[in-house]
């Protein structure tokens, strides 16, 4: 199964990517834990060049899905071919989130890219890690050097987290809002229940 993590930076999803895998791997499933935009060598360095350079809008879209091209054809759809499970800080979504809502590119764009990317591929499941933009700034603060989307104003921000929540209600089987302003352990015992699910079915 392919499993994705979204969400507003400071939502708190790094919190819970690893946590999340080695349930699975408690579990008996074999794992592959990746990331967006990144987990090949060379979308890595596409990651370096998106998170620190200034760049046209749709150069960021196109390098963005040049980036996921290699992922999912290198990476993701082997793993799942040969029967494993994926796990992915960040996929599609945040595409139509963070290019389409962000920064206003229209979202046919991006579904067109989707189209031509990957037709066929969509997560099993993901979790939209959600939290008021307070939140999230407040426990940004508190982190590493902020990269070039991390610098963005509230209002980037707001349009973003107002896009997740659009993808959500236009997929709710496939989309798992989770309140990330609860507790570790509640959001965790929540996610342990839909993992029961998941890996029984
Ligand atoms: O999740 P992570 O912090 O690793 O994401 C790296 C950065 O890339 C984030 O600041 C996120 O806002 C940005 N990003 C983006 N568009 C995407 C995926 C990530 O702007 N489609």
């Amino acid at each position: 199964k392919f499993l994705t993590l979204e969400g507003v930076d400071g939502a708190g999803k790094s919190t819970h990517v690893d946590w999340l895998v080695a349930q699975l791997r408690a579990l008996g499933l074999e794992v592959v834990q990746t990331r967006e935009p990144g987990g090949t060598p060379l979308a890595e360095r596409l990651r370096e060049l998106l998170l620190a350079e200034p760049m046209r809008l749709d150069t960021e879209t196109l390098l963005m899905f040049a980036a996921r091209c290699e992922h999912v054809h290198t990476v993701i759809e082997p793993a799942l071919a040969a029967g494993r499970w994926v796990v992915c800080d960040r996929f599609t979504d945040a595409t139509y989130a963070y290019q389409g809502g962000g920064r206003g590119l229209p979202a046919g764009r991006i579904a067109a890219l989707e189209q031509w990317v990957h037709p066929q591929l969509q997560p099993d499941r993901t979790w939209l890690f959600d939290v008021p933009l307070a939140v999230a700034r407040e426990r940004l603060g508190r982190s590493r050097d902020p990269d070039r989307f991390e610098r963005e104003g509230q209002a980037f921000f707001e349009r973003t987290r107002a896009a997740y929540h659009a993808r959500a209600a236009q997929a709710p089987d496939r989309i798992r809002v989770v309140d990330a302003t609860r507790s570790i352990e509640a959001i965790r015992a929540g996610l342990r229940e839909e993992l029961a699910g998941l890996a029984g079915g």
